[in-house]
C-alpha cells in the first residue's frame, strides 16, 4: 500500500465502531488467520441469535466445544458453532487448515498442497472443493467498457466410470477439428478497472450469455466483443449497448475499443489451469471460483481465502 493510500485508509478508522476497533485491533497484534475468521463469524452470531437449523432468533451461549462458542437453539433444542452450515463445518485438523489456505493461495497441485499440511492426497482434494464451494463473486458489477470473450477447454469426464469412448489420456487433443461439443466454452467478462467475472456456459447461445451477463453488467456498461453473433441479441435483451470487432477481417483496435484484457485474462487461465493438468469439466466452475479467489487478486491472504471459504467474504479483486 502506497503512503497517502495508507493515509486514507488511517482515516478510515475514526468510522470503525467499538467491536470493529476490537476485531481490527486482535488482526493487526497479528492473531491467527483461523481465529480471525472464526471471531468475525461467532460476532455475527451474537448479533443475530439465529439458528442455521430452525432459522429462529434468541439462541443462546452454552460453553465452549472443539475451541468454538456452542450455541444452544431455544426453539429447536439444537446445538451448533461459527461453522455450523458452512463448507468447513465436520472438516478435520482445524490446526492445518491457515496453512491449507495458504496453500489454496499458491494455487498449488493437490500432492504440493498435502506434503504441506501433511493430509493425505484425498483429503487436500476434499479440502480444496469442500474450501472452494462458497467463495462467490459477491455483488461485482461490470462498468464502462466491459469485454467478453468466451475461451475453450477441452471436456474431460477423467475419474468417470462408464466412459462411452475409450479413455484419452490426459490433457489429450480434441479429436475434432475447432469448436464441437468436445469442447467446454468458459465465459470471462471484464472492465477495464479489472474485475473479471468467468462463468462454465452449456453453449455459446445468446440466452447463456445473457444469464450471466445480466448478474454483473451495469446498466450502464458498453459491451464489446468479437464478431460472434450470439452477442448483438444478448445485448438487445439486456438493454445494453454493444459494439462488434470484426476480428476476422483484421479489425482487433478499434479506439479504446478492444478485448485485450479479456483475452489476457483467457491466458491466466488457460496457464493457471494447465498446472493442474487434465481436470475434470465437473470439477471447472470450482477451478474457475480458485483462479478468482487465488489467481487475479494481487495480494491474497489467507486469511481472505479463509474467510471465503466460510462464506463471509466475496472474492473482489483489482487484477
Ligand atoms: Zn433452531
Amino acid at each position: 500500500m502506497d503512503h497517502l493510500a495508507f493515509l486514507a485508509w488511517l482515516n478510515e478508522i475514526d468510522n470503525l465502531s467499538q467491536e470493529q476497533r476490537v476485531e481490527a485491533g486482535r488482526l493487526l497484534r497479528g492473531s491467527p488467520s483461523l481465529e480471525g475468521v472464526i471471531d468475525l463469524l461467532e460476532a455475527n452470531i451474537r448479533e443475530t441469535r439465529v439458528c442455521p437449523h430452525c432459522a429462529a432468533g434468541g439462541a443462546i451461549i452454552r460453553g465452549r466445544a472443539s475451541g468454538l462458542a456452542r450455541f444452544c437453539c431455544k426453539s429447536c433444542g439444537k446445538t451448533f458453532n461459527a461453522l455450523t452450515g458452512t463448507p468447513l463445518a465436520r472438516l478435520r485438523h482445524k490446526e492445518r487448515w491457515a496453512e491449507f489456505a495458504a496453500s489454496l493461495r499458491d494455487g498449488e497441485t493437490v500432492k504440493v498442497s498435502a506434503e504441506r499440511c501433511v493430509v493425505a492426497g484425498s483429503t487436500a482434494f476434499r479440502w480444496r472443493h469442500r474450501f472452494l464451494r462458497a467463495v462467490t463473486a459477491g455483488a461485482i458489477k461490470l462498468r464502462g467498457i466491459v469485454e467478453a470473450d468466451e475461451t475453450f477447454f477441452l471436456s474431460s469426464r477423467k475419474g468417470e466410470r462408464n466412459l462411452e469412448r475409450t479413455a484419452r489420456k490426459r490433457g489429450g487433443r480434441a479429436c475434432k477439428r475447432g469448436l464441437s461439443n468436445e469442447q467446454v466454452p468458459v465465459l470471462v467478462a471484464a472492465d477495464r478497472s479489472g474485475s473479471t467475472i468467468s462463468a462454465v456456459l452449456p453453449a455459446v447461445s445468446s440466452e447463456h450469455l445473457q444469464k450471466v451477463l445480466m448478474q454483473f453488467l451495469d446498466k450502464d456498461a458498453l459491451l464489446v466483443t468479437d464478431g460472434c453473433t450470439s452477442y448483438p441479441p444478448c445485448a438487445v435483451a439486456l438493454g445494453i449497448s454493444h459494439e462488434s470487432l470484426n476480428q476476422t477481417a483484421g479489425e482487433r483496435v478499434r479506439g479504446e475499443l478492444h478485448i485485450q484484457t479479456v483475452n489476457s485474462r483467457h491466458e491466466q487461465l488457460k496457464t493457471f489451469l494447465r498446472r493442474h493438468r487434465g481436470i475434470a469439466t465437473k470439477y471447472l466452475d470450482s477451478y474457475l471460483r480458485w483462479f478468482h479467489l487465488a489467481v487475479l487478486p494481487k495480494h491474497q491472504t489467507p486469511r481472505a481465502v479463509l474467510a471465503a471459504a466460510a462464506g463471509i467474504l466475496p472474492v473482489t479483486q483489482n487484477a
